[in-house]
């Protein structure tokens, strides 16, 4: 924009120049034109008068007194005419314009040599000469020559015009301070200078006589002043009719002034456009240089993200509002083996298994403010098709004003390895538990269970039976057979109790070293009676040999009670029947009694069913 602001400036700066000169050269020409005119038409007039005086003195010698007035009328009606006289051919004043006719001679002077040597009657103008009337003037002489009938040479006719009439006339033209006004005579002699000028009087020398008028008689050329050494523009024109040229000067400097002015206002006006150009550019450089700051510490910051996000075990990944990932970070490459550039457009859905979809779903729709965080685990495919287990944070990451540009943020994490640690020992936990609440040797569930079981349905039923369970002469059996052995036959007898009661409510216990306990929710005595008596057939027809008992196999003892009324609680209930126990071994064993709180008496099984091998004595109490 400077540049161009400069060129056009140069090219109207120019180009105005140009014009100023162009009118300054006509102004010149036109003046030269209008001076050259004058000048002859000022000639012309004392020509024309003189023509006359000469055609008279060429026949006769008029009458002095008469002809002086003559003279001096002519004088006067002529400006440019300062006085006028005739000399004879002697060179003696015979007649003058002034009041006294002169005394000295004019036989010394060019012009009379001239006249007196030359048969011509043209007009001679002299070249400045210094008046001998007045000293202080200077002049210049046209004369004519008065030729005699005879041909001979009879004196002169010489008008002195005062070089201060050109110089007032020059006077009234404005040429500026250098410029200057001459008349010439056509042999380099010059004539009149306005400026009056003390320099040289001779200017055959000069480029104008020696070129410029061979060439033409009217012309206009730049020269270095011969009078002042100033650049300057001048015009010529010969005068017609006469010897003589006119030429007009003016400094280059005062015909370009006024293009000086405008150039002046013009460079203001340039300054202040520069100046505003500038101060734009230095503005928007200062912009520029704030923006290109701005961004690059934008992109180091988002470098820095970049470098985190991807060197980060978790994967961040940037879901739009239609369920679109638009930034997965390069960490997913590591965590799942895909590629992030080929997730990218993708629904973040695709590789989600099928069931967890929903609550992967869900958990973005939870979301509710900026800063609510919503945690899912769920599971994903890795790219060679297997499952990996991720735990999920999603994150709100635009205002939720508008649902159709919500973006969620989400930060993945593998947790493969913590859910398979997780899932073991949930295992263990549960093994654990089961361990606690299961006794080692036969798999029924131990004392300390038992006892919690009972306590609960003991406040929840309105009907509830214990039974109680003992094995007859195991100490024998462990005697006779080994521990071991008595180990495996509490199993097989374990199996047999639990069988029994997995097909009711209730539930089945080791209650003590050989002893087994069953509770029946929701269950009277009788019924309960009827229970331990199928057990304890069941047990029998096991077939364990057993030499320490008189039976000869393994055969067991059950105590029953039932809530009623009177029973206390939970512990009273399992005491009354271990007193039913007591009572089945104290008549003998192999047989199930049933407590009765009303008249103290034990129901026997045996008055329900015969065992043959039970004496008829221990049947009833
Ligand atoms: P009774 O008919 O009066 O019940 O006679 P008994 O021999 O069974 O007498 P008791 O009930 O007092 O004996 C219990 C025995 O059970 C003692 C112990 O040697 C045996 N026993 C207890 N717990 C275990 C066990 O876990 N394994 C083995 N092999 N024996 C056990
Ligand atoms: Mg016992
Ligand atoms: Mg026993």
């Amino acid at each position: 924009m400077t540049a161009s602001v400069l060129g056009v400036m140069a090219w109207k700066v120019l180009d105005a120049r140009k014009a100023a000169l162009a009118s300054g050269s006509s102004d010149i020409q036109n003046l030269v034109h209008s001076l050259s005119e004058h000048a002859s038409h000022t000639i012309q007039a004392v020509d024309i008068a003189m023509a006359g005086m000469v055609d008279l003195l060429k026949y006769r010698d008029p009458e002095p007194n008469r002809f002086n007035r003559y003279l001096a009328e002519t004088a006067r009606t002529l400006p440019q005419l300062r006085d006028i006289g005739v000399a004879d051919a002697k060179g003696n004043w015979t007649y003058s314009s002034l009041p006294e006719t002169p005394r000295h001679t004019a036989s010394d002077r060019s012009y009379f040599a001239y006249h007196r040597d030359t048969p011509e009657n043209a007009l001679r103008i002299s070249e400045p000469m210094q008046s001998r009337v007045d000293e202080q003037s200077s002049m210049i002489v046209l004369s004519k020559r008065i030729t005699k009938l005879d041909g001979s040479f009879g004196g002169v006719v010489a008008a002195a015009i005062d070089k201060d009439y050109f110089n007032g006339f020059y006077r009234t033209f404005k040429l500026g301070p250098d410029g200057g006004i001459t008349l010439i005579r056509n042999d380099g002699t010059l004539l009149i200078r306005w400026p009056q000028s003390d320099r040289g009087t001779d200017l055959s020398k000069t480029a104008l006589f020696s070129k410029h008028l061979k060439l033409s008689s009217v012309g206009y050329y730049k020269i270095i002043s011969p009078f002042d050494g100033i650049v300057k523009h001048l015009g010529y024109e010969k005068t017609p009719h006469y010897p003589m040229v006119v030429t007009v000067a003016m400094s280059e400097d005062w015909l370009l002034s006024e293009w000086w002015k405008g150039l002046r206002t013009d460079a203001i006006v340039a300054g202040v456009l520069l100046c505003m150009i500038l101060m734009l550019a230095a503005l928007l450089a200062l912009q520029f240089r704030f923006r290109n700051k701005t961004e690059r510490t934008l992109r180091e910051r988002e470098a820095h993200y970049r470098l985190l996000a991807n060197n980060i075990a978790d994967i961040i990944i940037l879901i739009d509002a239609r369920s679109l990932l638009r930034y997965v970070s390069r960490s997913v490459e590591p965590v799942l083996g895909l590629r992030a550039r080929d997730l990218i457009g993708k629904s973040c859905f695709e590789l989600v298994h099928p069931e967890d979809r929903e609550s992967v779903r869900q958990a973005t729709t939870r979301l509710r403010g900026i800063d609510s965080v919503s945690t899912v685990v769920f599971r994903h495919y890795r790219a060679d098709g297997t499952l990996a287990w991720v735990e999920s944070k999603f994150k709100l990451a635009t205002e939720p004003s508008d649902p159709a540009r919500t973006e969620f943020l989400c930060v993945i994490r593998d947790v493969t390895e913590r859910k398979r640690m997780e899932d073991e020992l949930t295992q263990l936990n549960r093994r654990l538990t089961q361990l606690a609440a299961t006794d080692g040797l036969t798999g029924l569930t131990n004392r300390r269970t038992f006892d919690g079981f009972l306590r609960r349905e003991y406040e929840a039923c309105e009907e509830i039976s214990v039974l109680l369970f003992d094995i007859d002469n195991f100490k024998g059996y462990n005697d006779t057979y080994g521990h071991q052995a008595g180990d495996r036959c509490l199993q097989a007898v374990a199996k047999a109790i639990g069988n029994a009661a997995g097909n009711t409510s209730g539930l089945s216990a080791r209650y003590g070293g050989e002893e087994f306990a069953i509770v029946l929710p929701n269950t009277p005595g009788d019924e309960a009676l009827r229970v331990a008596e199928a057990i304890r057939l069941t047990i029998r027809a096991l077939g364990i040999p057993n030499t320490a008992s008189s039976r000869g196999y393994i055969t067991i003892s059950a105590g029953v009670a039932a809530k009623n009324r009177s029973t206390l609680d939970e512990a009273a209930l399992v005491g009354e029947a271990d007193a039913a126990l007591y009572e089945a071994k104290r008549l003998g064993r192999n047989r199930s009694v049933v407590y009765s709180s009303r008249d103290l008496h034990y129901v026997d099984s045996a008055s329900i069913q015969h065992d043959g091998e039970v004496a008829p004595g221990e049947r009833t109490h």
